[in-house]
C-alpha cells in the first residue's frame, strides 16, 4: 500500500497543472545556424536542437524526420537568459520624485497590472528567468505574479522573488514627510536581531524566495577615492536574518554599494551582493572563498547617474568610475559574477540587454557576459540541473540573436527567438 501510494505520487507529480504540454506528444526542431550552448566558449554551426514536450532531448548535425521545424538558420541559439536583479513592481525611479509618486499615486493593485506588462516584456526580450530582488512598497504581489505565470494565467518569465525587502528605521524612502503624515515605505522596516527574524519568517511564509537587505546608505567620495557609506543594520541584525533565513533554506541578497555595507554583508554571510560599486580587496577574496555572488548592475548606474546628479547628487557620476574599478579587481580575484540588472530602476521599456555591452565595457569578453546571464546566474538561482545551458536533458529555455553575439554583443538586445519549457513565446 505504501508503494502504491508513492507510485500514484509520483505519477501525479509529473502531470501538474501549469507544467506545459504533457511530455511526449510534441517533437519541435530547432535549426540554429550557430549554437551558443553556454558550457564553454564554443560555438557550434549548424546545430538541430531536438524538443519534447517542455525538455531538450538531443542536439545533434543532422535533421530526424517527422518534426515541426523553426528554421533559425540565420541565427545564433543561446541559453535562455536570467536576469537577477529586477523589479517588476517598478517604473523607473530615477529622481526621488518619480519613486514617491509611485508610493503615493498608484494602488497596490494598479502596480500589479503594471507588473504584469513587464514581466511580458522581460520575457520577450529573452529572460526566461528573473529573479525580482523586491516589490518596493507593492507588499506580496510579485508572489502573485509569479502565480499567475506558473499557472499560465499570463505570459511572463520563470520567477524567484523577493517580496518586501528589509531595512532599518530611518534609511530607506519614503522619507522626508512631516513625521504626523503616515506613509507607505519601499520596504519592511525592522529594528532589532528578534524583530528582523520574525520579518523573515513573515515573508518566507507569504512566498519570498529569497530575503532581500539594503546593508546601506548615503554614499560619499572619500579622499583616497573610496566609496563610503553608512551601515543601515548592525552586524548583529545582519547575522540574525542570514541566520534565519539560512535556516529556513532561503537565500539573502544584499543591496550593498559601498564599504560598510559590503563588508557587513559579507561577514554575516549573505549570498549576494547587489551592486557592489565599491568592494574592498579582502572581501573580494572572501567573496571568492565562500562563493558570495557579485551581482553588478553596471547600466542602471549610468543611466540615473545624470538624473541624480541634476538633482544634487554628483556622487552617482563619481561612482561609475569607482564601479568599473572594482568591477576589474572582482574578475581578478575570480568572483562569480551573475548577470543582473535593476529593471524597473529604470523604465521597462528599455531593453535591460544593454547591460551585456556595459560589461564588456567593463573588461568581460562577450562569451563571458553571455555566461554570466545563463550558467553562472543559473548556480545562483540554485537551478544548474534543469537550466542555464543547452543540453540533453534540461528545460528547453532557448533564445535566439540574428548574427553572432561573440563579435557584437549588443545583438543580444536583438532577441527574436524565445522559447521557454518549449513553449515558443516569439519568433522572427
Ligand atoms: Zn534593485
Amino acid at each position: 500500500m505504501r508503494r502504491l501510494a508513492s507510485v500514484i505520487l509520483i505519477f501525479l507529480c509529473g502531470t501538474v497543472p501549469g507544467s506545459g504540454q504533457a511530455p511526449g506528444t510534441k517533437t519541435t526542431l530547432l535549426r540554429c545556424g550557430a549554437l551558443f550552448d553556454g558550457r564553454g566558449d564554443a560555438v557550434r554551426k549548424n546545430v538541430f536542437i531536438v524538443i519534447n514536450g517542455e525538455k531538450i532531448t538531443d542536439i545533434s548535425n543532422a535533421a530526424p524526420t517527422g518534426a515541426e521545424v523553426i528554421d533559425l538558420s540565420r541565427e545564433t541559439c543561446l541559453p535562455g537568459l536570467m536576469d537577477t536583479h529586477t523589479h517588476i513592481l517598478l517604473q523607473g525611479d530615477i529622481t526621488a520624485a518619480d519613486y514617491d509618486q509611485q508610493l503615493l499615486k498608484q494602488s497596490p493593485e494598479y502596480r500589479t497590472i503594471l507588473a504584469t506588462v513587464n514581466a511580458r516584456r522581460a520575457l520577450e526580450y529573452g529572460f526566461t528567468s528573473i529573479r525580482d530582488l523586491e516589490t518596493e512598497g507593492a507588499g506580496y504581489a510579485d508572489a502573485d505574479v509569479k502565480k499567475a505565470i506558473n499557472n499560465s494565467v499570463i505570459p511572463g518569465p520563470r520567477m524567484q522573488v523577493a517580496t518586501r525587502a528589509l531595512d532599518v528605521t530611518g534609511a530607506y524612502p519614503l522619507q522626508g514627510y512631516a513625521p504626523n503624515v503616515s506613509l507607505p515605505h519601499g520596504v519592511q522596516i525592522v529594528d532589532g536581531a528578534d524583530n528582523a527574524r520574525q520579518a523573515v519568517r513573515e515573508q518566507i511564509s507569504h512566498g519570498a524566495d529569497w530575503i532581500k537587505v539594503y546593508s546601506d546608505r548615503s554614499y560619499r567620495v572619500r579622499e583616497d577615492g573610496v566609496l563610503d557609506d553608512i551601515p543601515t543594520f548592525t552586524l548583529d541584525e545582519l547575522r540574525a536574518i542570514v541566520d534565519e533565513a539560512h535556516r529556513e533554506r532561503h537565500k539573502v541578497a544584499s543591496h550593498a554599494m559601498a564599504l560598510y555595507g559590503v563588508h557587513n554583508s559579507v561577514e554575516a554571510g549573505v549570498d549576494s551582493i547587489e551592486h557592489g560599486n565599491y568592494i574592498a580587496e579582502e572581501d573580494l577574496k572572501t567573496m571568492a572563498a565562500r562563493g558570495v555572488f557579485y551581482v553588478p548592475t553596471i547600466f542602471v548606474g549610468e543611466y540615473v547617474a545624470q538624473g541624480r546628479a541634476a538633482e544634487g547628487a554628483p556622487v552617482w557620476v563619481k561612482m561609475i568610475q569607482i564601479h568599473e574599478d572594482t568591477f576589474k579587481r572582482a574578475m581578478k580575484a575570480q568572483v562569480k559574477i551573475a548577470f543582473g540588472t535593476d529593471a524597473g530602476g529604470f523604465d521597462w521599456k528599455v531593453n535591460p540587454a544593454k547591460e551585456f555591452s556595459s560589461m564588456v565595457k567593463f573588461g568581460m569578453t562577450p562569451a563571458q557576459a553571455i555566461r554570466s546571464a545563463t550558467l553562472t546566474a543559473a548556480e545562483l538561482l540554485g537551478v544548474t540541473d534543469s537550466l542555464g545551458t543547452v543540453e540533453a536533458g534540461k528545460l528547453a529555455d532557448i533564445v535566439a540573436v540574428p548574427g553572432d553575439p561573440l563579435s557584437d554583443v549588443s545583438l543580444m538586445e536583438k532577441v527574436d527567438f524565445v522559447m521557454k519549457g518549449g513553449a515558443v513565446v516569439k519568433r522572427p
